[in-house]
């Protein structure tokens, strides 16, 4: 029995994906504050430290969350991705079968088939 792929979850994934990509620029972008060569530790060093380490953070989430949940219903081998949208038809790579979201409507054919 095919379950189909939680769409919450591949957004939760595609959004921590962004974030943490956000948080490297930003601690790019966000020069220490330094007096002569020393760093300042202040609010803005603590902010630039947890910049430095969210992403990995939000990159292991992501990662389990894709690896645990966002598989081929079918052969469980093939992953989905994450930024595939509503309406989109893709199919595993592994089995060839349709991968199908919990916001397709069931049994119907999806919208953009005529495409
Ligand atoms: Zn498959």
């Amino acid at each position: 029995m095919k379950k189909p792929l939680s769409r919450g979850m591949a957004r939760l994934v595609l959004i921590e994906l962004v974030f943490s990509a956000v948080c490297l620029v930003l601690d790019q972008l966000i020069p220490y504050h330094t007096i002569g060569e020393y760093r300042v530790v202040d609010a803005l060093y603590y902010f630039k430290r947890s910049l430095q380490l969210l992403p990995f953070a939000l990159l292991g989430s992501a990662a389990v969350c894709w690896i645990r949940n966002l598989r081929c219903p079918c052969c469980e081998r093939g992953f989905a991705m994450p930024w595939w949208r509503r309406g989109e038809r893709r199919y595993c790579s592994r089995c060839g079968r349709e991968i199908v979201f919990d916001d397709v409507p069931h049994g119907g054919e999806p919208p953009a088939a005529g495409r």
